[in-house]
């Protein structure tokens, strides 16, 4: 008698796991998630996308981003009728995963095979034009939800000459959406969401949430959690674009701590050089942890993507140098044009679709 096989499902929809059990049905998979939703997925639908890990990770046919991950342990009365046969995609089917490491800008089959077990090492290493072109197929055309006027394009401008190197563009942007966040996408954007800069006590501590999302473009943590979540195959997306995960899921992309530590030391660090006093983004921490976290929309809040906001709030505070002479990030007209840019900008459309529940 066959037994259900536990595995995790991405649904393609949002970034959040589903625990799920298996079983082989005659005409296909049964997928159980933990409420009982079940689900038959023919045969002909699923394909092997990668081997990651312990995993063997599943997409199907239909369905951007649909991810079954099954440990390779698992019974093989049921690994036995699951698709055999890497499918990497378009271009990688048809040269092979060797020859296609080698045309695909020269990156080699070792480089092509440590991905599947070192996000962090390979993110890096991908080049920002990869990581563009990715940014672009993922996420899409996000232009329609931004908020621009003369006044706070120019403002942003500057906020971001502050928190960044400039060593190669990143593009900030204003987003019409009602949460407070803010997030790094691919290809080197930072969306400020509108209720983050509405909720604002000062424009430091913007100044200081920016300077953290700038810390993981610099750091280039965007491509590492790529290529956590979705595995070699987010190199190709480019080329073969069947990741098409929402803004939604990509946004909702956890950072390993570590990268979020790193984070927070590039915000320090350029608040510092900038002169804009790090005590404003310590007092933007205390208000989050008071903040009811189970409130509103879990996943994509920024308490529930960046936890620990006691320590970074202390880390902040610690930073404060006495004595130093500290200018405001912003100057009173900048910071209200910020604040005005959504309400004026009547071309912007508010982003509602699409995120996780
Ligand atoms: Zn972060």
């Amino acid at each position: 008698m066959l037994e259900p096989a536990a595995a995790d499902l991405f649904d393609g929809q949002s970034a959040v796991r589903h625990p799920v059990t298996l079983l082989w049905q005659p005409d296909g998979l049964a997928v159980t998630q933990a409420d009982g939703a079940a689900e038959l997925v023919p045969d002909s639908d699923l394909t092997l996308v990668e081997h990651r890990g312990d995993r063997l990770v599943y997409g199907h046919r239909d369905r951007n981003g649909w991810r079954l991950l099954v440990p390779v342990d698992a019974p093989p009365e049921l690994l036995e009728r699951m698709p055999q046969g890497f499918k990497y995609g378009g271009v990688i089917d048809r040269l092979g995963l060797i020859r296609a490491s080698v045309v695909l800008g020269g990156i080699s089959a070792a480089i092509v095979a440590a991905v599947m077990t070192a996000p962090s090492w390979l993110g890096p290493r991908v080049p920002e034009a990869w990581e563009q072109r990715i940014g672009s197929a993922l996420v899409g055309d996000l232009q329609q939800f931004t908020c621009s006027t003369p006044e706070s394009d120019a403002a942003l401008a500057a906020l971001t000459r502050d928190v960044d190197d400039g060593k190669s563009p990143i593009t900030v942007q204003l987003a019409k959406i009602d949460m407070v966040n803010a997030v790094a996408l691919p290809g080197g954007r930072v969306l400020l969401f509108d209720k983050l800069v509405q909720e604002a006590k000062s424009p430091d501590e913007l100044a200081g949430v920016l300077a953290h999302e700038a810390g993981h473009v610099r750091k280039r943590h965007v491509m590492q959690a790529l290529l956590r979540q979705f595995g070699l195959s987010i190199l190709l997306s480019g080329a073969n674009s069947d990741i098409g995960g929402t803004l939604g899921g990509v946004a909702a992309m956890g950072y390993s701590r570590d990268a979020e530590r790193e984070a927070d030391e590039w915000s320090r660090m350029r608040l510092a050089k900038a002169d804009i006093s790090p005590a404003a983004t310590a007092a933007f921490f205390g208000r989050l942890r008071k903040l009811d976290p189970t409130a509103g929309n879990k996943q994509l809040s920024y308490i529930n993507s960046h936890p620990d906001s006691g320590e970074r709030e202390q880390a902040f505070a610690k930073a404060v140098q006495p004595g130093k002479a500290y200018r405001p990030a912003l100057t009173l007209h900048q910071f209200a044009a910020l604040k005005a840019a959504c309400k004026k900008d009547k071309k912007a459309r508010e982003w509602s679709l699409g995120w996780p529940k």
